[in-house]
């Protein structure tokens, strides 16, 4: 069996389910049952027999015109994961944090050069990691906590966390930024796990530096898997949430991904994407609700 997620930011219009219905029917896919998850009626699961890939694109159309995320996957047994990972840095939190270093640094149009080379591929994360870390050399290590206490948490972080958390569900930051602010959001979000890079210090400034293994896609992906045999969770039971292309690789190795607020072309490539702006969403689409 196979279940169908339908999350909009606000009440999903009945020109939607009509849409749907006839867009189903059209490729032979039933609908066996439908129910709203919410009294606002902006989250609504359908359970679907004889789902096959041929729908897959026409759905993706399908909610890009009528702008209401549509989440599809297996329903039993792996639906619930015992394991979710995330992404950061415009994940659980509505910053890049390494913007807000540059710019308490005075060096926010060289590190803004080096993130634009990087998105035109000029650069890989590791190059453009240490050319930007280059740029903070000197910086007081005051910066961790005059910077903490500017981030803010993306709407509904606590309330999926506090949610998983009671199901039992593990979790873990995994972030290209940086060590103090993970470990600050471990504790702020009661977290199992955070794993990010670390800049090296003298104890007073920042030595322009990182030390130890650079948390770029592909260690992401190694961490997830890492963690979940830890756990001993199998990889199918395990779910990565991320908004960035160097989240891909988690989101593939892992049992399910999420592109949360996502650029384009990172939604087109993840496992599922939502657009409601709430991460409390999750807790619909993972069926723990
Ligand atoms: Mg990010």
């Amino acid at each position: 069996m196979t279940v169908l997620t339908a999350l909009s930011k606000s009440t999903i219009p009945a020109g939607f389910k009509t849409g749907l219905v006839e867009l189903l029917q059209q490729n032979n896919v039933a609908i066996s049952n439908h129910k709203d998850l919410n009294p606002s009626g902006s989250a609504i699961e359908y359970e679907l027999e004889g789902y096959h890939d041929g729908v897959k694109n026409k759905l993706y159309n399908f909610s890009n015109e009528s702008k209401v995320d549509i989440v599809v996957q297996p329903s039993h047994p792996t639906r619930q994961k015992k394991l979710v990972v995330f992404d950061m840095d415009s994940t659980l939190i509505q910053h890049e944090v390494i913007d807000m270093i540059a710019a308490y640094a005075g060096v926010e149009e060289e590190v803004s050069r080096v993130t634009e080379a990087a998105m035109r591929g000029e650069l890989d994360f590791n190059a453009s990691l240490e050319e930007r870390v280059k740029l903070l050399k000197g910086v007081p290590v005051t910066v961790y906590n005059d910077i903490k206490k500017k981030l803010n948490l993306t709407p509904g972080a606590l309330e999926l966390c506090k949610g998983l958390k009671e199901n039992g569900v593990k979790m873990a930051v995994l972030s290209g930024g940086f060590q103090p602010f993970v470990d600050w959001i471990k504790e702020v979000l009661g977290l199992d796990y955070a794993y990010a890079n670390v800049l090296a210090d003298d104890g007073e400034k920042l030595e322009g530096k990182t030390v130890g293994r650079v948390v770029n896609a592909e260690v992401k992906a190694q961490l997830l898997a890492e963690i979940a045999e830890k756990e001993g969770i199998p990889i199918e039971y395990t779910v990565a949430v991320g908004d960035g292309s160097n989240d891909l690789k988690m989101m593939d190795r892992a049992g399910f991904g999420v592109a949360f607020s996502a650029k384009p072309i990172v939604q087109a490539k993840a496992p599922s994407r939502l657009n409601t702006g709430n991460l409390a969403d999750i807790l619909y689409i993972l069926g723990y609700n």
